[in-house]
């Protein structure tokens, strides 16, 4: 039987790896690396550069926003000083997952989801609210998950470790980057955010 096909907003390699592989069992999945987030954009193409190679050793077909990078701070403004996990994350989640509900219309393609969610630092009850709103304004339907659960962000790690992936120890803008520094310098000690760092790519 034909699977359905999805579009998966993908954050970064490592959580791409269980959320691809469970996804998979259900659907054709299609990536969408879409992170305009990300900062500085050395950052940027390291972890695009990484999901591209991901991409080719697991035969996923990946589509690659424009990085976006005034647009996202335009969306973002007036909540630069929220902490993680506030409501600058919240726009950062709309932005991205709006663009990708958006291509997912235009390639009509019916199913539309996300990574997030495997992170322990991203709260599938704000996520998921936020692709169903666009999933009602735009006709597709969105996965709704929380897919740290069940072992997915252990699992997610191994999986990382295995495919030698680089795994980022700041969530991505450059508010949370100065937000982990801050913390490692107040407490002299080293923070994991938003997973441990395994090394660069080789
Ligand atoms: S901390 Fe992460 S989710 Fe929140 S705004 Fe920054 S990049 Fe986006």
């Amino acid at each position: 039987m034909t699977k359905p096909t999805l579009l998966l907003h993908i954050c970064c390699a490592p959580c791409a790896t269980y959320v691809v592989r469970t996804l998979r069992e259900w659907f054709e999945v299609v990536g969408y690396f879409c992170n305009p987030n990300i900062h500085p954009e050395e950052e940027y193409a390291l972890r695009l550069r990484e999901m591209r190679r991901y991409a080719e050793e697991i035969g996923l077909r990946m589509f690659v926003a424009e990085y976006e990078v005034d647009r996202w701070y335009e969306a973002i403004k007036g909540t630069e000083q929220e902490p993680e996990g506030g409501k600058r994350c919240a726009i950062c989640y709309r932005f991205r997952l709006e663009r990708t509900a958006r291509l997912a219309r235009e390639r009509g393609i019916f199913h539309f989801a996300t990574t997030l969610t495997v992170s322990p630092h991203k709260k599938a009850a704000v996520i998921n609210p936020i692709g169903r709103a666009l999933a009602e304004q735009t006709g597709a339907t969105f996965y709704e998950a929380d897919f740290k659960k069940r072992d997915g962000f252990k699992i997610s790690c191994q999986m990382s470790r295995e495919a030698g992936l680089y795994r980022q120890n700041y969530c991505g803008c450059i508010f949370s980057k100065l937000e982990r520094e801050r913390r490692i310098k107040d407490k002299g000690e080293e923070v994991t955010f938003p997973l441990p760092f395994l090394g660069a790519p080789q």
